[in-house]
């Protein structure tokens, strides 16, 4: 039975959105496709709640958000079933990848956010011996603009909401059209523990729900979603100067060398490439493994692969759920046809069950490719995991550099010198030895990527950095002590005392020295010293 009730109904002329559990295809509720005019007003009054939000102080936020982390611990089984029913993963992973997460990281963010953005003095070396003092000091944007996509739709919202209130902005939400109940549900975990009135707005809509954010002059973005969304709201934000946060997607790769744990690495390649039906930005999309092993781990994953049992998310027993939209559905699809039409072999897997109902696709291994295949170059975000090989470390570096993308890498070997030397040569926001699709779980470590993989970041201190604005506040300790000799007016003399400054800091030697106490004396002639 399903645990959701019809939320809304069109509050204007926009068609409402539907919610449907993919894998049943059985509808679960509709809400409101809101305008621009209901998505202005919302942006204006979180702007009005700001300042009294951020008079809170981090101790008075604080509260607010250990109690919505309390109330989705005393929620959890609902929540887990309704990201569920509308995501379609198993609720294994509804609790461990979506929830626990995001408990994680409100506690995480709640006892260190003041820390992370506590003034910070500022070395100034030789200047401070003429009194000057300097400090930074970080304060809210304001309001700040959630985008969220589909694939994790509790922890990514949920995540970028806490963070943002923590550093006192307040937040209008706009979750993905694709799962807007459990964009709804955000609301209402801060809703029931009784958050001031306007501090998180949820505006529940399509594209154009998003974009209105920007016509609304929100003080930031924070995108989380696809590479060409990323663009468009990119230039929008250009129009206007509005800085934006863009987490966007990848294609990470995994190099397994030939002293790598075959059993443990290929679990990881199974997991990291099919949990969450492939849908994960950090999902292993490729695999390189080092030619003299390469038979025996591409036959224990596909082993693995076919003991995987895939349906209907909500069934405790089920590793494998639907994917969460038929558009995606369709481009995974249209990936493997590509591959099997220039000669791919698939190993298991590849083609939808005809008398299936729901958007499922079943979980896919092949060989026979190389980066010229649409399932190598592009992103797949589905459950279709290509295997290559690898001769020499070279190799290995350059086929995982040779991408588009740059989220996270992962690298297996036992030799831990090795690894870390690798490491540093990928381009890539994340590398991880011996493990995959792990760190976004870690609230204390940043996230996010070069290349199309996005700018910014979000998660650890630099995320929260991410979210406040700097302001560097410069003392002049010594304000009523003298002129300074750069100000007017200029003279011959000026030059030269501007040029023997150069020397004595910069020159060498004698001729420094010199300078210095040529330096001196012309400033007690000048009377500015
Ligand atoms: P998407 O770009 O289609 O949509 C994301 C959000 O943007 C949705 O809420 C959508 O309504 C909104 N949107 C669409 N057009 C807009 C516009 N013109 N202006 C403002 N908002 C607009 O992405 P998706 O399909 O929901 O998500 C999948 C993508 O997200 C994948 O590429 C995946 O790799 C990426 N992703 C990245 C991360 C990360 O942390 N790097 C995490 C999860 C997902």
């Amino acid at each position: 039975m399903s645990s959701v009730q019809i939320k809304s109904i069109p509050v204007n002329d926009k068609p409402s959105i539907k919610s449907i559990n993919p894998a049943t295809l059985a509808s679960l509720g509709e809400v409101s496709n809101l305008d621009d005019a209901a998505v202005i007003r919302a942006v204006a009054s979180a702007r009005a709640a700001q300042p009294a939000w951020a008079a809170l102080g981090f101790s008075g936020r604080k509260k607010f958000l250990l109690a919505a982390r309390d109330k989705i611990l005393s929620s959890i089984d609902a929540i887990a079933l309704l990201i569920s029913e509308e995501n379609g993963k198993p609720i294994a992973e509804a609790i461990g990848n979506d929830i626990m997460p995001v408990l994680d990281l409100m506690t995480y963010f709640a006892g260190q956010a003041e820390k992370i953005l506590k003034k910070e003095r500022l070395k100034l070396g030789k200047w401070t011996l003429m009194g000057r003092r300097s400090h930074l000091e970080y304060y809210p944007y304001g309001v700040i603009g959630v985008i969220a996509p589909w694939n994790f739709p509790f922890s990514i919202p949920m995540g970028e909401v806490a963070m943002a209130l923590m550093a006192g902005n307040t937040v209008v939400l706009k979750p993905s059209e694709h799962t807007p109940l459990i964009g709804l549900k955000v609301q209402e975990v801060f809703d029931s523990i009784g958050l001031p009135k306007d501090v998180l707005k949820t505006v529940t809509g399509d594209g154009l729900t998003g974009a209105a954010l920007i016509k609304a002059r929100v003080d930031k973005i924070a995108f989380t979603g696809s590479v060409p969304t990323g663009k468009k709201i990119m230039a929008a934000c250009a129009e206007h100067l509005i800085p934006v946060t863009l987490e966007l997607g990848g294609k990470d790769p995994m190099l397994v060398f030939e002293d790598a744990d075959l059993d443990v690495a290929s679990s990881a390649a199974v997991w990291g490439a099919f949990c969450n039906s492939g849908q994960v930005c950090a999902s292993v999309e490729r695999v390189y493994v080092h030619h003299s092993i390469a038979d025996e781990f591409t036959r224990q994953v596909v082993e693995k692969t076919k003991k995987l049992r895939q349906g209907n998310g909500q069934s405790a027993d089920v590793d494998i759920g639907a994917m969460t939209m038929e558009l995606q559905l369709k481009k995974v699809e249209a990936h493997v046809a590509d591959a099997k039409k220039r000669g791919a072999k698939i190993l298991v897997g590849g083609e939808r069950e005809a008398q299936a109902k729901g958007w499922f696709f079943p979980p896919t291994v092949m060989t026979g490719v190389d980066h010229s295949f649409l399932v190598v170059k592009d992103e797949t975000f589905g459950p279709v995991l290509p295997i290559m090989t690898f001769k020499t470390e070279e190799d290995a570096v350059h086929l995982a550099n040779d991408s588009d993308y740059g989220l996270n890498a992962y690298i297996w070997t036992k030799d831990r010198a090795r690894g870390e030397r690798l490491a540093s040569r990928m381009v890539a926001g994340t590398v991880t030895l011996n493990d995959s699709v792990f760190t976004f779980a870690l609230p204390m470590t940043p996230w996010g990527g070069p290349k199309q993989s996005g700018l910014g970041r979000t998660h650890g201190a630099l995320g929260l950095l991410d979210l406040v604005q700097v302001r560097h506040i410069h003392i002049n300790t010594q304000a009523a002590k003298r002129n300074f000799f750069w100000w007017y007016s200029y003279s011959p003399e000026k030059i030269v005392m501007m040029k023997t400054l150069c020397l004595a800091l910069f020159g060498k030697g004698f001729s420094r020295i010199a300078a210095l106490l040529k330096f001196i004396g012309m400033s007690f002639k000048a009377k500015v010293l």
